[in-house]
């Protein structure tokens, strides 16, 4: 199946909620209130008293539709268009401005800011589990500056905070993560490199003091020099691949955004991690992917309390 434009998941709430079910429920409903999923004790609610796709639940008598524990739950704007907006993030190589997305999803700006940085908050992540990197694999890390520069800007000369940004590509998959660093620092640093990468793997960054301490607890610590964009140590490593990663990102913020604030410059970032990452997929099975990271992050969301566009 490849999904098009013109696709009636985009265009119809029914033909949507169908989808997402399949999507979501391959073998049937869960109730995600209780995690059953005996179909003789989930009942589908249907005649002109109740909303389409909604079920009860016989163990724990809650009801629910397929859209409850996603990104997706409780919100007047219909499945489709929210299918909609995901697959136009999936499937745009470098983002897509808000006034864009608001032209091509028909709906306010206020909702399109909604849409658009609850579906980034789904894909914090990239689908991943578990750590980069591993025995006999190589993880390589470097961090870049956004923002900062007034002379790039026709209005508006302010300068503006400088923002770190810290990546980590592992060789093997492919897949890359990153966070926004409030404050570099090598403690900073360390405990990311500690929660995201296993410690058996080789650890690839530039020679800077940030990196010299962490990097002893790897197995291995290979070091590039920062001079040329193309340098490549004599064991062959590289940071190549964060330099694609950071040029793919500053061409998006920069060209497409335009400006990204601090406080949802990690939603920015979430969104490049989970292109780069999935990369090799087609836009079809990167917007599956993101349908399914939808699930289960609703807590996450309402814990952040910068969400002052929802
Ligand atoms: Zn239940």
């Amino acid at each position: 199946m490849t999904l098009k434009l013109s696709d009636p998941i985009f265009t119809d709430a029914e033909a949507s909620r169908l989808w997402m079910e399949a999507q979501r429920w391959p073998n049937g409903p869960v109730c995600p209130h209780c995690g059953n999923c005996d179909p003789d004790r989930i009942t589908s609610l249907k005649g002109k008293a109740h909303r389409a796709g909604l079920y009860q639940c016989n163990e724990c008598r809650e009801q629910f539709t397929v859209q409850v524990g996603t990104v997706y739950e409780r919100s007047k704007i219909p499945l489709n268009k929210w299918l909609l907006a995901t697959f136009l993030i999936m499937s745009s190589k470098k983002g897509m401005s808000t006034r864009q997305f608001q032209r091509m999803l028909g709906v306010s700006l206020k909702s399109t800011w909604f849409m658009t940085h609850r579906i980034r908050e789904a894909l914090a992540g990239g689908g991943f589990v578990g750590p980069l990197g591993g025995e006999g694999k190589t993880v390589s890390v470097d961090e870049t500056y956004i923002g900062g520069k007034a002379s790039n800007r026709t209005y508006d000369k302010r300068p503006r905070k400088k923002m770190a940004v810290m990546t980590l590509v592992d060789h093997e998959t492919g897949r890359a993560t990153s966070r926004h660093l409030p404050n570099v620092g090598a403690l900073e640093i360390r405990d990311i490199l500690f929660t995201n990468v296993s410690r058996k793997s080789t650890l690839v960054s530039d020679e800077s003091n940030l990196y010299h301490y962490s990097g002893k607890a790897f197995a291995r610590h290979e070091t590039v020099i920062h001079a040329g964009r193309e340098y490549v140590n004599k064991d062959g490593f590289s940071t190549n691949r964060n330099e694609n990663f950071f040029s793919l990102l500053k061409r998006g913020i920069y060209g497409v955004y335009h400006h990204v604030s601090e406080a949802h410059l990690h939603r920015y970032v979430a969104e490049f991690d989970f292109r780069y990452s999935t990369r090799t997929l087609s836009d079809t099975e990167r917007t599956a992917l993101a349908v399914k990271g939808a699930e289960g992050k609703r807590l996450t969301y309402r814990r952040t309390r910068d969400a002052t566009h929802a």
